[in-house]
Parts: C-alpha cells; sequence; structure tokens
C-alpha cells in the first residue's frame, strides 16, 4: 500500500487488479450487535463466536447514548473501547452508530421541549424512541457533541471503520414535527425559497380563503384548522420536513468528515417510505444503507386481507433494493439490518422458512448490493423489541436461520469482492417522486389512490418482464433507457418534461397513467387542458377525470395488448385523442367507447398513456407487452415466482437466479453456465429447489 493510498479513507481503498470492477471496498458481511444489552462477561465469547460464523464487522451502540453520556457533559466510552477492542482481537470491525434517535431521560427531562409535536397538535412523550423535532436547536446541539465526543474518542481506535448516522429518521409514531420551533423553521426556509411574501401568495394562491400574508411570522403549519390546509403550504411542509431531517444529518457527517477522515459514513433506513427524500439523505453519504425486514410486508397482507402473495411480498423486497442502488445513481449498497428470525414489536412476523433467510441475503446481492448485516446477534430478553429474533435464541442457542445464514456468509466470501462492488446494468426505469407521493397524499381524488400503492403495483407489474429496474428520481436524464414507466406523475416540472419531451423525441418509449402533469410545482392545478406541458409529447387531451366508487367502468383492448376485459379500480381519465392511436375502449357507462389507452409516435419514440385503473393481471400484462415492443428482454426466461438478475463488471456477468416459491421449478438455459456457488456445470433444463439461489456464469 503506498503512502499515498493510506490518506484514502479505508473503505475506499482498491482492492488490486480488479480488472474491469469498480473501486471495491471492504467486505461488509456482518451483524448488529448490542454489547450495551449483554453481560460483559459474554462479550469475548460474541466476538469469537462471531469470527467462528465467518462475520467480518458489526454495527454497535447506536441507541446507547445514556450509558456513553450517562449526565450532561460527562461522557464514558471506556466500556464502548473494551467491546470495541475485543471485536478487533477477533478480527470483527466496527460500524459505530450515533445515539441521537434516542435521547436519555435526564436529557428529556431537562430540555422537555425537544419533544415533537403531532399532526393533531400533541406533544408526544419521551419513553419510546424516534419522538424529537429534527428543528430543535437544542437537541441538534447535544446531538451533535455526543457524536463529536465518540468521533474524536474512536477516530484512531484499531477496527473501528466507519459510522452510521441516527437510526431510521422519520420512523416514528409520527413522522412530521408541528412544533413552534419546526414552525419558525419553516418559515426561515419559505423565506430563502421563495424571496419575497409576494412571490409566496402568488404560488400558493393564498387569496383563497384571506389567506394574504403580510409577514413570514403569520404563516403556519398545516396543524387542525377547521378546513384543509392550502396544497402549496402543505407539500412545502412536507419538503421542509425531510430537509430539517437531512440538515439535521449533515451537521453530524461534517463533523465525522472533520474528526474521522478515513471512515465511512452512512444511515440506515427503510425504502419503501415517502416520509423523507431519500436521495436527499443519502446525496452526500459514502453509500446508502438500507433495512430489509420481508415478513413486515406479509404482516401487511395480513392486516389487508390480502394472505399468501409471495409475489407481493418478493417484488416489493425487490423494489427496496432497486430504490437504494438507484438512490446514489446505481453504486453498490449495503443492507444495515437484514431480518433473521421473527420480527415485530408488539406482534411479529413468522420465522423465515428454511432457505428464504439465505435466499433474501441473495436478492438483495441479486439487485446491487455489497454487503449485508444481519439484525441482530442474540435476542434481548428486555425492551421493546425483546421478540426481534436474532441469530442467537433468547437462551443463545442456535437460531432456526443459524446454520443457513452462516452458509451464505461462506459462499458470499469465495464469490468475492469483484461480485458484490460488481454494476447493475438494466433498460427500464420506473420513476418515484416524493413530490408526488405527498402531493397525492394532500388531495388523493379517491380515498384509496395512494402513490406508494400505484409505485409497488407497477413494478410488480413490470419486474414480471424479468428486464431489471432502475428507480430513478424526476432529474435524472432518461437517455440510458429504453423504457420509462412513470405512474401518476401528478406534479410535473417544465425541466422533468422537457427531459421526457427529448427521451421520447430521441426514440425511447414512456408509459404513465392518469393524473399525469395535473400540479405545477407549488401544487397549483396548470391552466392548460390536461396533461398539460406534455400534451404534445402524449398526442391526447384529457376530457374528463373521474374517481370509480358505485358508477363502475371496465376496459376493452385492441389486439396489440389483448387479454380479458380489465375493471378500472379506483380511476378513470376519459382521453380524445389528438394523433394517438386508440389501445383499448371503457366498456361501460356515458364514456363507453371512448379511449382508455393511447399510444402516441413522437419523434423516433412512443409516449403511452392509460387513463383507467387497471387490475393487476391486466396492469402485468399491459406493461410487460409494452417493454417488449421497446425491446427489452429478459436475460434468462424463468417461471412465475423466479427472479432473475443480472451484475456486470467489465465484460464479465453473473446471472442470479431466485425461487421465491415453496416448491421446486425449472429452467431452460440457453446456454453452458457454471453455477459458481457449488461448481456445478449446467445446460438445459435445470431445477433451483424451493426458496433456491443460483449464481451463474457463462
Ligand atoms: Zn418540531
Amino acid at each position: 500500500m503506498s503512502a499515498a493510498s493510506i490518506r484514502l479513507p479505508l473503505w475506499a481503498q482498491t482492492v488490486a487488479s480488479l480488472a474491469g470492477a469498480p473501486a471495491a471496498g471492504p467486505l461488509l458481511l456482518g451483524v448488529d450487535y448490542y454489547p450495551d444489552q449483554t453481560p460483559e462477561a459474554l462479550w469475548e465469547e460474541d466476538a469469537r463466536m462471531m469470527a467462528d460464523f465467518g462475520f467480518t464487522n458489526v454495527r454497535i451502540a447506536e441507541f446507547a447514548w445514556a450509558l456513553m453520556e450517562p449526565a450532561e457533559g460527562k461522557f464514558d466510552f471506556a466500556w464502548l473501547r473494551r467491546s470495541v477492542d475485543i471485536l478487533h482481537k477477533h478480527n470483527i470491525a466496527v460500524i459505530l452508530g450515533t445515539p441521537s434517535a434516542a435521547p436519555p431521560p435526564w436529557l428529556t427531562a431537562k430540555y422537555p421541549d425537544i419533544v415533537e409535536v403531532n399532526e393533531k397538535g400533541e406533544r408526544l412523550h419521551p419513553g419510546g424512541r424516534r419522538f424529537t423535532c429534527p428543528t430543535n436547536q437544542v437537541y441538534r446541539r447535544l446531538s451533535l457533541i455526543i457524536a463529536s465526543e465518540m468521533a474524536r474518542t474512536f477516530t484512531e481506535t484499531p477496527g473501528v471503520i466507519g459510522w452510521q448516522i441516527d437510526n431510521e429518521f422519520t420512523l416514528g409514531s409520527s413522522q412530521r414535527c408541528y412544533c413552534n420551533y419546526c414552525q419558525a423553521g419553516f418559515q426561515t426556509w419559505l423565506r430563502s425559497r421563495y424571496g419575497t411574501l409576494d412571490n409566496l401568495n402568488q404560488s400558493w394562491g393564498t387569496v383563497f380563503w384571506s389567506q394574504t400574508y403580510t409577514d413570514f411570522s403569520q404563516i403556519p403549519v398545516p396543524l387542525p384548522s377547521g378546513g384543509d390546509p392550502n396544497p402549496g403550504l402543505a407539500l412545502d411542509y412536507d419538503r421542509y420536513q425531510s430537509y430539517a431531517n437531512v440538515s439535521f444529518q449533515q451537521e453530524q457527517l461534517d463533523m465525522l468528515r472533520k474528526t474521522c477522515p478515513r471512515h465511512f459514513v452512512t444511515t440506515n433506513n427503510v425504502g419503501l417510505v415517502d416520509t423523507i427524500n431519500m436521495r436527499d439523505l443519502y446525496e452526500k453519504l459514502d453509500f446508502t444503507a438500507f433495512d430489509n425486514y420481508p415478513g413486515f410486508f406479509d404482516m401487511l397482507m395480513a392486516q389487508q386481507g390480502r394472505m399468501g402473495s409471495s409475489a407481493f411480498v418478493s417484488s416489493s423486497i425487490a423494489l427496496g433494493h432497486d430504490l437504494a442502488r438507484s438512490v446514489k445513481g446505481g453504486k453498490p449498497f449495503m443492507i444495515m439490518e437484514e431480518q433473521s428470525g421473527k420480527a415485530g414489536q408488539k406482534t411479529f412476523s413468522p420465522q423465515p422458512e428454511k432457505g428464504q433467510a439465505r435466499l433474501w441475503t441473495y436478492q438483495a446481492i441479486a439487485h446491487g448490493a455489497m454487503g449485508v448485516n444481519y439484525f441482530r446477534w442474540d435476542t434481548a430478553t428486555f425492551g421493546a423489541e425483546e421478540y426481534w429474533h436474532g441469530i442467537l435464541n433468547h437462551d443463545r442457542s442456535k437460531s432456526p436461520a443459524f446454520d443457513e445464514i452462516k452458509q451464505g456468509v461462506r459462499e458470499l466470501k469465495a464469490l468475492g469482492r469483484e461480485v458484490l462492488y460488481s454494476n447493475y446494468v438494466t433498460d427500464a426505469a420506473l420513476v418515484f417522486d416524493y413530490d408526488c407521493s405527498w402531493a397525492l397524499a394532500i388531495q388523493p381524488g379517491h380515498f384509496r389512490l395512494a402513490y406508494l400503492d400505484q409505485i409497488v403495483s407497477w413494478y410488480g407489474a413490470i419486474s414480471a418482464s424479468r428486464s431489471g429496474i432502475d428507480v430513478i428520481g424526476p432529474e435524472i436524464d432518461l437517455s440510458a433507457y429504453k423504457i420509462v414507466f412513470a405512474p401518476v406523475a401528478y406534479v410535473m416540472s417544465e425541466k422533468q418534461a422537457a427531459r421526457i419531451r427529448s427521451f421520447v423525441q430521441g426514440g425511447g418509449m414512456f408509459v404513465t397513467n392518469f393524473r399525469l402533469g395535473v400540479k405545477t410545482e407549488t401544487s397549483q392545478i396548470v391552466r392548460t387542458p390536461l396533461p398539460g406541458l406534455l400534451r404534445d409529447v402524449m398526442g391526447v387531451t384529457v376530457e374528463d377525470y373521474i374517481p370509480v366508487y358505485s358508477a363502475k367502468n371496465g376496459m376493452k383492448f385492441s389486439p396489440a395488448l389483448a387479454g380479458p376485459d380489465s375493471e378500472c379500480v379506483l380511476w378513470t381519465d376519459i382521453l380524445q385523442p389528438a394523433g394517438a392511436e386508440v389501445l383499448a375502449s371503457y366498456t361501460m357507462g356515458a364514456h363507453a367507447g371512448q379511449p382508455a389507452i393511447t399510444m402516441n409516435s413522437f419523434g423516433k419514440g412512443k409516449a403511452v398513456y392509460i387513463g383507467g385503473d387497471l387490475n393487476e393481471a391486466s396492469l402485468a400484462r399491459v406493461l410487460r407487452t409494452l417493454s417488449g415492443m421497446a425491446g427489452v428482454k429478459p436475460p434468462l426466461e424463468v417461471p412465475a415466482g423466479v427472479e432473475v438478475t443480472v451484475r456486470k463488471a467489465g465484460n464479465k456477468q453473473w446471472i442470479f437466479v431466485l425461487n421465491h416459491g415453496a416448491s421446486s421449478q425449472s429452467v431452460n438455459l440457453p446456454a453452458a453456465f457454471v453455477d459458481l456457488l457449488n461448481g456445478e456445470k449446467l445446460t438445459g433444463k435445470i431445477d433451483i429447489g424451493a426458496y433456491g439461489v443460483r449464481v451463474l456464469q457463462a
């Protein structure tokens, strides 16, 4: 190692001679560990067992503020240093978590107004976690002080390699704070966003209901006030709350960059939430780190009375992974918490089926992960998460998934850094826009219409084509893709419209649906016929838009999209083509026979407008057909329930084949491959066992 490379962050030091691979970093195949919750007499045994298991690292201390600062300004890191030293002795590297998600009782007793106020105007209470105001300066100052003391103490400590700032921003029982500090912060943020009150009043249309502001200090936060808030104000408040959390993080990040220049810095969150803009959250961090609990999707389905759809679970997990990778433009990401057993607080998911824990690990890798940390090492016998099961049971015996997780770690080490740090390349993208999600939640039109639901449905339908998908923001240049999907693109900026226009002009296929381009960025409705800025690209005018309740409607397809009629589940946009070809028509009511899906030729490309909310089967067929028209092909033809993805480095590629089903499936290989997991040479028809995995290389 040269002197120059020593100055590089450890995580960025390139492993020698990986021809064609992007810069590879450390192996992060570890476990989340709580020495603060474990008798010290067991620390040595834990470290030895983790080393035997094959783990490379732990994440520790992210909820241990009370132990590290037992009274204001009185710090005790001796216990943590003893733990780090023991782990290091056994070659286990350490990711340290800053503890700001759980301030101790002395702090909230002394500074009670750091506690957040919920959307009803009620102040929460200390005693759980994530109950704090992101704007409050006292909370920010004390969070930065404890993080700075940690950083100063551990910057040169052997074995410490990186940081997780805080834990799961915004994921508490109340995801926004509405306190006086946030109101003042919002007003300051608005002043810099709009410059003048005149501009703000115009942008929001405050003349409605006599809301014209004559001083920034008059501007409220959207608390109950006898009627719905101004949509522009409400959308800006969502943006402000996301900003407040990101800027809270930024204070710790700036300090860590200065104090610990050789360490990586990230934070952990859950992909499929829209309470914070993940692209802003991770923009200045070294890589994305998401937490992955497939069992929660299972519980969610049961809550909604949708038992037994393993396709929903596997595609929801895949969507989270594709978002994690796309948040930083395709850079390999990490799973900071991977489900290893029954998981949950008051209620918990079932034990993963035999093979699923290993399968979920490979699913993350297949979608672009470079590392996986399992949650957690031993299972706590106390506290709100005592049923959140780890790799060791309550009595420290092996959990049901112990052996298969160990097998997965061994296999991933054998596959090596070249695979883990390789790229994921795809021709298709799905636009996921936080502004659309927030604006639609403020005025959904139909009480069951939700942006995230539409994203999950569309992702599930597109992933059935097995072509791979990037999950991109509205600011991304689209020219790398053959097809771009953008469901419910409700808020449309002029810049985004221009990017879509040039993408279609250049030969791409753009596929969208109802509620396209209804709103400006300040949440006013456009003054032109819908779909607003994209009317010429789409080649249609929206004649009317209608939520579906008791007056049902259906859709009949042209031969190009042939299949059984679909019901229109939540919505119908009535379309008037201006040059676009009609691919489906409505079947009922006053608009029977009128166009429901259209495809327009614009420049060298195509623009498809799906006016009605299709049922699951029709959506899958329609989107798969359109992918085919756009020239997108799967790397292998596989049956339903089997997932296939490709990672590449230089001229090498790895095909991941994952069976999410409880019975064996077969796949026909078009050429000869080697399964890198067992060295088997494979041709023709091969089997993938229940919850099985193959990693194929030609
Ligand atoms: Zn607040």
